[in-house]
């Protein structure tokens, strides 16, 4: 049966999120529907699937709900690596976690929304982009002469972009428009009513992010002022959008933008890695982590015991130089030593005799 993939979030206020999500899921699931759908006292996202021959039912059972009417839908162009397999309808206290306070700003009033061509225009005009993802997610990919916060939270950037532009406005020729991107637009809704709060009123934002930004650049054949790959929340990681490499390894410092996971499970830090590096540790982040990846499977498995895997929440190597210092660091005790991990010793002489 075929499926149709979307996508679609608001900024409203919901007054009793738990009743609408029953209510919701009660009709939804009799369609067919599945996916993932967070609601809030301050809106919703989602994103499901529906059975293509219920499409217009749906589209007519989201309209019925004043909160939602005419909601914008983005429909997934690529079916592939988008499939749900049951419906799940939650109430969160955010859609969108910000570690920020509710009744810090209005949530609806948000910036401009603007398409790729505007946007391409506006950046030509002289606005000052600003990326609104996290540190990791701008390494591989973005928009030329961007403003790229260091911070790897929402909170985080959204607090440093504040000071980048009260800064900025202080200094003598004042503060040109400023337009936001991220990866979908659900952030830049959240940032564009917060920096208005703070009374930046003059702030465009990227309409559908980067991902409807580059299916405009496709379809109407614009020049794409994004350069390199978007960085996306599933296996893939990276989706490309030109050609351009615009980030260098993590670990060697020559151009590349292979973005991966350390194969230790327990450190799993996400870093750019060229070929060469990943021959030389193992597909590891350090030789530290070399040296556990490349141990038996068993062995690693007893070495694991007690540590916890690393959380499946993206943690990225912010400051290679660091790294780049403890691998030198590394390499020496283990040159020196035989191993970074003297532990190592009493786990390999209890799984030895078993195996
Ligand atoms: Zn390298
Ligand atoms: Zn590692």
């Amino acid at each position: 049966m075929a499926r149709t993939t979307l996508s679609f979030y608001r900024y409203v206020h919901l007054a009793d999120p738990l009743l609408l999500r029953n209510s919701l899921f009660t009709t939804w699931e009799a369609m067919g529907v599945l996916g993932r759908i967070y609601l809030a006292k301050e809106g919703v996202n989602a994103q499901l699937s529906v059975p293509t021959n219920m499409f217009q039912a749906f589209r007519d059972a989201v309209d019925v709900q004043a909160e939602f009417n005419g909601v914008p839908f983005k429909i997934a162009v690529e079916e592939e690596g988008t499939s749900f397999s049951k419906l799940i309808i939650k109430v969160r206290p955010k859609i969108v976690a910000d570690g920020l306070a509710d009744e810090a700003y209005d949530t609806t009033n948000v910036g401009e929304h603007l398409d790729a061509t505007t946007f391409n225009r506006r950046i030509e005009e002289g606005a000052l982009v600003i990326d609104m993802r996290n540190n990791y997610e701008c390494m591989i990919g973005h928009f030329e002469g961007a403003y790229l916060p260091k911070a790897d939270t929402f909170r985080g950037a959204i607090e440093e972009v504040k000071e980048v532009m009260t800064l900025r406005q202080r200094q003598g020729e004042g503060l040109p428009e400023v337009l936001l991107y991220c990866t979908g637009g659900i952030r830049c809704e959240k940032a564009s009513a917060y920096l208005r709060h703070h009374g930046f009123s003059n702030v465009g934002q990227l309409h559908g992010g980067i991902i409807d930004y580059a299916r405009q650049i496709k379809a109407e054949g614009l020049t794409s002022k994004y350069k390199g790959q978007n960085f996306v929340f599933d296996g893939r990681l990276a989706e490309r959008i030109t050609d351009d490499v615009v980030s260098t390894c993590t670990q060697c410092g020559t151009p590349n933008d292979r973005i991966t996971n350390c194969k230790q499970h327990c450190c799993n830090l996400l870093l750019v890695q060229c070929d060469a590096c990943a021959t030389k540790y193992a597909n590891c982040c350090s030789p530290g982590c070399r040296e556990i990846h490349t141990l038996p499977e068993e062995v690693q498995k007893q070495w694991r015991k007690g540590r916890g895997s690393a959380s499946a929440k993206s943690k990225a190597i912010t400051d290679p130089e660091a790294l780049r210092d403890l691998i030198r660091h590394e390499e020496e005790l283990l040159s020196i030593n035989g191993t970074l991990h003297p532990e190592l010793t009493s786990i390999s002489a209890s799984t030895l005799p078993n195996s």
